[in-house]
């Protein structure tokens, strides 16, 4: 069994009330840790890592209004490819959720916010839905943002790319886009030419942060016994109760 399909599997059975469900992360240390997009959404702050049974430290978050990919070399892309390059990400995630207010939020609504933040509708770019990447729907924002992440030539081609919905209410994981099918599919984009256009050598920040030391190499040391295996993480599930709001929620 691979880790997404554990995760998938122990988070509905704890959908379904099975207190003993658990994803064992131990079996799972050549697939961690993982890294995620989501949406900037507050309602997700205590839902992740939780509801896919994974630990914080093995959680490599990033965030977004929508979890837009708005190109296979976009600056989310990039930090993307730089979770697996520097921080050591295995399997990379887009995992959209119910009820997304960007989704849910149409054109004319976001020029009327905008103004009332004193940004006039002449200060911003004509094409709003294409300059925010706004979207009409959550599944195909994630399926979209998967095929450009997938497509990337930044991002290796044994890298798992798969895209999920939570739903916010329940935290119910449904996996839309299976990484693992799409496998070793090389880059579709043309990215050689582009690379140097639209941004800096592949190589460069990567060395920065080698040069900068944040990593180093561990110093051989005596190792020492392997602890028993921990338990299973449980799928942490939200609590059933009359739902709360922030304003900008409603
Ligand atoms: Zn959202």
């Amino acid at each position: 069994m691979k880790l997404f399909e554990a995760i998938v599997e122990a988070n509905q059975r704890a959908v379904k009330g099975d207190a003993r469900a658990g994803v064992h992360v131990a079996e799972f240390a050549a697939s961690l840790p993982m890294v995620a997009l989501t949406c900037i959404d507050v309602r997700l702050n205590k839902l992740m890592p939780g509801v896919l049974g994974v630990a914080e430290e093995q959680f490599i978050w990033l965030r977004n209004a929508g979890n837009i990919i708005t190109s296979p070399l976009s600056s989310t892309t990039r930090s993307l490819a730089l979770a697996c390059a520097v921080k050591g990400g295995k399997e990379i995630a887009i995992i959209g959720h119910s009820d997304c207010k960007v989704c849910h939020t149409n054109v004319g609504e976001m020029v009327d916010r905008f103004r009332a933040l004193g940004v006039e509708r002449a200060r911003l770019p004509d094409n709003l839905v294409e300059y925010f990447g706004l979207f009409a729907s959550e599944r195909q924002n994630v399926i979209k943002a998967v095929d450009f992440v997938r497509s990337s030539p930044l991002i290796g081609a044994k890298v798992p790319v798969h895209g999920l919905l939570v739903d916010v209410a329940t935290g119910k994981l449904e996996w839309v886009v299976n990484g693992y099918h799409a496998l070793g599919t090389p880059a579709t984009a043309q990215p050689v030419a582009r690379l140097n256009v639209d941004g800096p050598q592949l190589t460069k920040p990567v060395q920065v942060a080698a040069e900068a030391g944040e990593e180093p190499a561990p110093k051989p040391r005596i190792v020492p016994p392997p602890p028993p295996p921990p338990a299973p993480v449980p799928p942490v599930l939200p609590k059933r109760r009359a739902q709360t709001r922030a304003p900008w929620e409603r």
